[in-house]
Formats: C-alpha cells, structure tokens, sequence
C-alpha cells in the first residue's frame, strides 16, 4: 500500500452539497436557504451515525464563505476561503466534538473565540459535534452565546440523540433530520467509488456491505476498504460475503424453496452445511426470521417500501414471496420468534432449531398434522358421515342454502363443469346432473352439520375473509348470489388458469359446498391439491369476490375427512413416526447425529 493511501470514507467526503448521499430533500433545503441569504444562527442537525451531518455542516460553511459560488449554488474549492477550510486552516470553521470535550471549559475556549470576526469570508461557523454529551454545567455555559451570538457566527450542532438534547437548546435551533441512506443509494455510492479506484465490484457484494453498513455510509465505505484490499481489483460477492462472514442469500432462497416443497431433509441438509460453515445457530434462526419478514413485506405492494434492499435482491424477494400464500409469513415468523425465544433455555439448541425448520416444511404439505398449532380442536372422524361426493355422484352432505325461492333438495355439495360456463346462461340453463345446487334456490332452515364430523383444515392457518384486510369494511361489497353464479365464477377461473394443472384438476374435483351463507368448503384429496389450493388462494378469492361482488365470501380447502390424521403428537413422537414413514429422514438424523429419545 502506498504512502498517500487515504481511507476511502475520507477520501470520497463529499465536498459539496450535490455529492452528500441520500439526503436530497435536506440539501436542498439547505442550498435554498443560503441562496436566499435567509440563514439562522443556530442549527441542529439530527440523525443516526454516518449518515452526512458533519459533512453537511462543513459543506454549509465551506459554501456560506466561498467567494465566488458557483451558478447552482455550491462552493467553487477555488478561492482562498475553500482552499483554507480544505487545507483544515480556516479561522471561519472550528469544530468540537463534544463526545471526548464536554467540559465548561471546552465550551468557554469556544464562546471566547466568537467575539472575533471573520478575517476572509462572511461567516464564522462552529460545528459543535454530539452535542447531547455536553455537561449540564456546559450547556448552560453555552446557552447566552447560543442565544445571541454576534451576526457573523453561525452555530451547527449534530447530534445522534435528539432526546437528550435540552429543550431550551432545541428551541433556539432550526431543526434538521437526517435520513438513514438507503440501501441503493448506498450501492449507487460505492459502485462509483470502486469505479473511481479502479476496483471490478459487482452489485451484489456492494449489496452485501451495505447491508452490514445498516445505513451509514462511512461504515459502509470502511467496510468497501476491508474487502476491496483482498479482493485484487475484482470485488466479487463471494468475496463479500466470506469475508465480512455474513450469510449468503441463496441459503435462505433455497431453505424457502425447500420449506414450499415441504422437503424436511433438504433444509437440515441446509442447516448442516451452514453450521458447518461456523455460523451461529441463532445467528441463521435470525436471519432466517428476517429473510421470512423481508418476503412477508415483499408479498404485498403496500409494505413494499419497506424492504430495503438492493433492487436485484428485492426482485428475487418479490418474485419468491408470491409462491407462498401471505399467512404462511405469519406462521413461520412466529415458528422462528418461538425459536429465538426458547433458544437460550433449550437444552439441545441443535435440535430445537431442527425441530422448528421440520415444522416451516411442515406448514404446507400437511401430511402429518402441524403441532404447532395445540389449542386447535381436533376433529373426530364420524363413521356415519358420507365421504364427499365426487363430480360424477349427487351425494348430498345437509349443509345450510341460500334463502331465495323454489322448493329444492337441501343443499348438496356443488360439481363443477368440466367447461367453464358464463355466469348469466348459468343462471338460466338447467343445471347438469351432477349440479344439483342450481336448483336449490331455497333450502329448508339451515342446517349446519354438527361439529363433530366437520372436516377439519389441515392448516395451522386458512384463507378466509378476515385474512384480507385490504378492503375496509365501509367499501366493501356484499351483493347476494346464487349457487349457479358461485360455479359459473369457479369455472370461469378454472378457465383462466388452464397450466395450472393440479389447481385445475384438485378445483374440478373439489365439490364446493356451500356451509353457510358466505362460506364455502372444497374438499382435496392429498397435499399436493391442498398446496396447490393455498397458493392460489389469495387469487381466487379476488377473482371470487369480483365476480360475485361479495367481498365477504370465504372458500376453505380441507382435506377429506376420510384421510384426516387426527391424533396431536408431542414432538418426540411426531419426529419417530416421521422417521417410520420415511427411512431415509431416519438415515439422516443419524448422520448428523440427532438422537431420538
Ligand atoms: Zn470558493
């Protein structure tokens, strides 16, 4: 390294108000008011570490004295005051950091120098830095100056901590927050310093340091220093993240995948390797967790900013958070809190982060009953009770109708057409065979099935009216309508996805019925049409509730009670039937040496 190596966090200080990162609105503000010639005393300038304030602070007196700004309203750095404050000479900015100087006398050595003018330049600035360390006894020292200091000094306080600043020193400063940086702006910053140095950075590691830099650009300028040395000219994003020891995001894109496939062995593969790496169990449970809150964000379009990322990352973010419905988020994210929190008291911290990456598979492919979830009432299998009709059989299960008109038989589950049907000739057209719901206009009183023999849902979490909050109550539509338009709008989807083949199969099959008003159940067969229900889910009930203009209808995916697990089992006992049903999870606990007791 050469002699005249400069610290890039030094080195890139932006020296003008056009090169201050992410803080736009603030400099402009700032540029506005020296423009206009209307400048305060005093200023406060507040905001987390690293983010600009002391750079503003000597940009502003830096401009307020250059002697010949320039037409958009910086300081040239030509003439004799730029070139004083740049060589640190100037008699017109002093500064204070009031962290390791908070003493009377500190702050008096500064009140003494401010009864002298300025020599070149109009102003005398004098930045007083973490000015909440200040002693009580100084701040009172400080205050009369404060108050009226003659008209060429101009006072700028910085401070990370607002509230500990006292209210008679706040209400004499005009106030100024400052932002943390963003991540891309952040990005956009070091990608132009590694430019300027020479270095090949690829995004993505810019990405990886911007997020360790958690939004202050000098550490993330240090951190760029501490790569960029060992990187050889070429910043790559496996360099990144090897050294600065973070995570790499593909293990959490890959543990989401396998947590969406319901793939237990793959995600303790995962773990494994990840251990094997030397990282911290509750390190990855937590940023594990964060990966989860960063997609629960990413799903919905109104928390999408949000997500702070770099946008390559994001896209991903937004691309993975639609293949899992957003109520999977709430489950996992409070798997992976409980987690967290047992985690300090466990006894085999190994195994409850096992456990808990068992259970995220589990919360879509139900084979086993999720038991996570205690407080659920568990159904018990009537014998009695019919199983559900096919298309092709007009089995009726009682269950309550809409009250409209014509004697019909009580309501029966609904078939659906194998071609979708529009909505208006469905109304009218006699119903096939196997839709005997078109007929049933009316229906004796309600009879709801008793809640024993209801099928259960296999998840710890359904897709219902309530789950969808992005309609007010006040807005929200509820028109009624017939059984007939609820299959003419259920096929008129099944039409409109025709590459989703489980969906469509598992919809076709599905006999919705009708159990109250608003409330409709389908029946699946397997985990796969069960998936294949919740990820479609949110999609379905938009189309749904459009069509039928009834933001109230609710459609539950349940397994056929014929095929219900329905014994809760302790964690113990869940992993040992696990491994009885699958030889090869057996296998692999042994490997890496979990013991079932
Ligand atoms: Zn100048």
């Amino acid at each position: 390294m050469s002699d005249k190596y400069i610290v890039s966090a030094r080195k890139y200080r932006p020296a003008t108000f056009r090169s201050v990162v992410g803080q736009q609105n603030l400099t402009s503000t700032l540029k506005g008011a020296i423009a206009s010639g209307r400048l305060a005393h005093a200023y406060l300038f507040c905001g987390p570490r690293g983010v600009g304030k002391t750079s503003c602070a000597r940009i502003f007196a830096r401009t307020i004295n250059c002697l010949s700004p320039t037409p958009e309203g910086e300081a040239c750095g030509q003439c004799e005051s730029c070139r004083a404050i740049d060589r640190g000479n100037s008699f017109n900015l002093m500064e204070l950091d009031a962290a390791s100087n908070n003493s009377v006398d500190d702050i008096r050595a500064v009140t003494e120098q401010v009864n002298i003018p300025p020599q070149v330049g109009r102003y005398r600035v004098f930045i007083i830095d973490e000015v909440h360390m200040l002693s009580s006894q100084a701040f009172n020292a400080f205050l009369k100056t404060l108050e009226e200091p003659p008209s060429y000094v101009i006072f700028i306080l910085a401070t990370t901590e607002k509230h500990k600043v006292i209210p008679t020193i706040l209400s004499r400063c005009q106030i100024y927050d400052f932002k943390r940086i963003t991540i891309n702006d952040m990005v956009d910053h070091l990608a132009y310093v590694a430019s300027e140095e020479g270095i090949e950075a690829d995004r993505r590691a810019l990405g990886v340091i911007a997020r360790k830099a958690d939004g202050a650009m000098r550490d993330a300028l240090s951190i760029f220093d501490q790569v960029a040395t060992s990187s050889g000219g070429k910043l790559t994003y496996e360099a990144a993240v090897e050294n600065l020891n973070v995570l790499d995001y593909d293990y959490f894109f890959r543990l989401i995948d396998t947590f969406a496939r319901g793939g237990a062995p793959e995600a303790l593969l995962l773990y494994k390797e990840i251990r094997d790496r030397g990282f911290d169990s509750l390190f990855f449970v937590n940023s594990l967790a964060q990966h989860v809150r960063d997609l629960m964000v990413a799903a919905d379009a109104r928390t999408l900013p949000l997500l702070e990322m770099p946008d390559d990352v994001g896209e991903r973010l937004v691309a993975q958070a639609r293949t899992l419905p957003l109520q999977w988020y709430y489950a996992a994210m409070r798997l992976l809190n409980e987690c967290d929190l047992n985690y300090r008291t466990s006894s085999n911290k190994q195994l409850l982060v096992e456990l808990t990456l068992i259970r995220l598979c589990q919360l879509l492919s139900p084979a086993q009953p999720p038991f996570d979830a205690p407080d659920r009432p568990v159904a018990l299998r009537n014998p009695s009770e019919p199983p559900r009709a096919t298309a092709s059989s007009a089995a009726a299960t009682p269950v309550s109708a809409p009250k409209d008109s014509a004697p019909a038989p009580s309501a029966a589950p609904i078939a659906t057409q194998p071609q979708p049907a529009p909505a208006a000739s469905a109304r009218v057209a006699p119903a096939p065979a196997s839709a005997p719901v078109a007929a049933s206009q009316t229906a004796p009183a309600p009879q709801p099935r008793p809640a024993s023999v209801r099928p259960r849902p296999l998840h710890s979490f359904q897709m219902n009216a309530g789950a969808d909050t992005t309609v007010s109550s006040l807005e929200r539509k509820k028109e009624a309508f017939t059984d007939a338009q609820f299959i003419a709008a259920w096929n008129e989807y099944i039409a409109s996805v025709p590459d989703q083949k489980i969906l469509v199969s598992a919809m076709r099959n599905a006999s919705p019925t009708r159990r109250d008003n608003l409330e409709f159940d389908v029946l699946v067969d397997h985990p796969a049409q069960q998936q294949a229900f919740e990820l479609a889910m949110p999609k379905l009930l938009r189309f749904l509730r459009e069509r039928l203009r009834n933001d109230f209808l609710t459609v539950k995916a349940m397994i056929n009670p014929e095929k219900e697990v329905v014994r809760q089992l302790s964690p113990q006992d869940f992993l040992r039937k696990a491994v009885t049903e699958n030889a090869a999870l057996g296998e692999f606990l042994k490997e890496i040496e979990i013991e079932l007791c």
